[in-house]
């Protein structure tokens, strides 16, 4: 936890990564296979453009450990091509249970951009 603060205080801002950006709003879903992960299927985050720009979300599943989807190269990427929509697709790393078996959680975004 104290890592990921440490390096959310390093990293460049949105703004400096890319000037043009106005606003960012990240719909997110997760499932595993065709099953929805959590109950209300989408959650919205607006992303200011004074944020880290870092994409590092947690799994859906408490049982999880040590996953979550990183997709900041996917968003970055996405983001200074301009492009005003996007989606991905992002599997969990992360094992379950005693067994240790593969969480194979997925994160499902899109997003919606604008430049000014
Ligand atoms: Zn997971």
């Amino acid at each position: 936890m104290a890592r990921r603060q440490q390096s959310e205080d390093d990293a460049p801002r949105l703004t400096s990564e890319v000037p043009r950006l106005r606003t960012l709003k990240l719909s997110l879903s997760f499932r595993r296979g065709s099953v929805s992960l959590v109950e209300s299927a989408h959650r919205r985050v607006v992303i200011v453009p004074r944020a880290p720009a870092l994409f590092w979300v947690a799994c859906a599943d408490r049982e999880c450990r040590e996953g979550g989807h990183e997709i900041t190269d996917a968003v970055m990427r996405a983001l200074r091509s301009g492009e005003a929509h996007f989606t991905g697709e992002e599997p969990c790393q992360g094992t379950l249970g005693a067994a240790e078996s593969q969480c194979t959680g997925v994160l499902v975004y899109e997003a919606d951009a604008t430049y000014g």
